[in-house]
């Protein structure tokens, strides 16, 4: 049945001020799951307005004492962990992902409040030594009221990555979350108030891109915006920043290269592979999108892919032995629909296509059967467009050389994988890719402790590990004349 939710601005949960609504759908089924409010510039003002109250006001900001700072983290991290089973089933019914995988993704997201918790009571400044006529301070402040976008393909997690940071630094936000997936943020909103975060550090406005996010961007008393999406709305994103001088963290698209040398253990290459770009239904921005493969081994692999393939079972997310879910909308599931056309019409050839689930319940769902497509050249737009779905395209490659340019040959730069058991030519090529984050002999690990951010046109900035906490703060020197 569907259910009607709330934002929450300044400690309150609230409608939109002109009372419009968005309707929510389960993906498995196309059927309403619940509807959120349809906010529109009014809301997110009073959501900022709140924000850089509790900011200026001292209810959240640099100096609340970090080790209070952390231990409300750390009441979140647990009021998370003890939710995760409830948490985790939402978010499969608004995102279409499995159960197993959303589990994870909560226990991650508890673990990044533990981790940046820890970071709180931990970020001390610096003393360069400027000789014996004066004292040199480094120290770090919260950069201010945040607007944080986030996209729907890990909803909770995405917006934890940002939101924890933020508030360990002593920031407050407004979290703008995609209008497809918006209900595990907003019951993180009710978790952090109940964990005693004060009314206007973290305020959830929810909306669509231009009617909500757009607002946010351009709020003048936004200090800063860390957006994570697509490529086309982030240049957006930096444009409008840019005439108010925010800070701007940009966690854009992708298309990874998957890299598979004849030296590679097969099987766990083959298996890698198929997780690469079959995850999360393919709905990952670092998805291994892009696979080239030398040819000693291309017949043999291609075979072996497809057979991998052909294990994949498509399903409602909530049936254990479901590995793929439905995409997030009938918008993606067209999108990619349209980009398994688009790489039929350029001559690419389909070794493996799956089937549709055959439940009756789910034939409103919007499933797409996963694709790998032997691709005759790496310029078809399959090989060069961000699909963000489960479509795989194969090339052949003869040398390292070749591999290094076509892995590069692209205009995003997020992730690469590597397979071989050469540690010197996998060392090299990792070297020589041009992304942010590279596998070597594994694909899409992610830990909250490392660093996550693309080269190119995958975005600017990083985001986890102490670059993620970096992202909110401002360095300031205090320079003291001794004599
Ligand atoms: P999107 O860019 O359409 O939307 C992302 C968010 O931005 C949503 O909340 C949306 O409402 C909002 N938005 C849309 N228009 C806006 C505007 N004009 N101003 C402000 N906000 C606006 O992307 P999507 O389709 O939701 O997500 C898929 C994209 O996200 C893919 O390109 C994927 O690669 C990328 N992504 C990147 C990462 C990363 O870490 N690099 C992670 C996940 C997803």
């Amino acid at each position: 049945m569907s259910s009607e939710r709330r934002m929450f601005i300044d400690g309150e949960w609230a409608d939109a001020r002109d009372g419009g609504r968005i309707p929510v759908f389960e993906p498995s089924t196309g059927a309403p799951l619940a509807s959120v409010p349809a906010g529109t510039e009014a809301d997110v003002h009073r959501a900022v307005t709140a924000a850089r109250r509790a900011f200026d006001g001292g209810a959240w900001n640099g100096e609340v004492p970090p080790r209070h700072r952390a231990a409300v983290l750390n009441r979140i991290a647990g009021r998370i962990r003890s939710r995760a089973g409830e948490l985790a089933r939402l978010e499969v019914r608004d995102s279409g992902k499995p159960l197993g995988d959303a589990l994870a993704e909560m226990d991650e997201a508890a673990f990044i409040f533990e981790y940046y918790a820890g970071w709180a009571t931990k970020l001390a400044g610096e003393i360069p030594p400027v000789g014996p006529e004066a004292l040199n301070l480094i120290t770090y402040e919260p950069v201010g009221v945040c607007g944080l976008i986030v996209p729907w393909n890990f909803p909770l997690v995405m917006a934890v990555q940002k939101i924890a940071p933020a508030l360990a630094a002593g920031c407050t936000a407004v979290l703008k979350p995609a209008e497809d997936t918006p209900l595990t943020a907003l019951e993180l909103a009710g978790i952090a108030a109940e964990a005693g975060l004060p009314a206007g550090a973290l305020n959830v406005v929810t909306g669509t891109g231009p009617e909500a996010g757009a607002p946010l961007v351009a709020h003048p008393a936004v200090d800063k915006v860390s957006f994570t999406g697509s490529r086309d709305v982030g240049v957006q994103v930096a444009t409008s920043a840019a005439a108010t001088l925010k800070r701007v963290t940009l966690e854009l698209g992708g298309k990874s290269p998957n890299v598979v040398f004849a030296d590679a253990e097969f099987t766990e290459a083959v298996a890698g592979t198929c997780r690469g770009i079959f995850t999360n239904q393919g709905e990952v921005c670092s998805a291994g999108s892009r696979v080239l493969i030398q040819r000693e081994i291309f017949d043999d692999a291609l075979e072996a892919l497809a057979a991998q393939a052909a294990r994949i079972r498509l399903g409602d997310g909530l049936d254990t032995r479901t590995t793929m879910g439905p995409l997030v909308s009938a918008r993606q599931r067209d999108r990619v629909m349209r980009y398994i056309e688009i790489g039929e019409k350029e001559g690419a050839r389909a070794v493996h296509t799956g089937s549709l689930p055959g439940e009756p319940e789910l034939a409103g769902g919007y499933f797409v059967p996963p694709v790998i497509f032997h691709a005759s050249s790496h310029d078809l737009r399959i090989a060069q467009e961000e699909i963000f779905g489960p479509v795989m395209t194969v090339l052949p490659f003869d040398g390292v050389d070749e591999a290094i340019r076509l892995a590069n040959d692209t205009a995003f730069g997020l992730g690469a994988a590597i397979w071989t058991n050469d540690v010197r030519k996998g060392l090299r090529v990792a070297k020589a890719v041009r992304a942010g984050v590279v596998w070597l002999n594994d694909t899409q690990a992610a830990p909250s402790e490392g660093i996550w951010g693309g080269f190119k046109a995958s975005g600017v900035g990083r985001e986890l590990g102490r670059q993620g906490l970096e992202a909110y703060l401002e360095a300031k020197q205090i320079h003291i004349k001794l004599t």
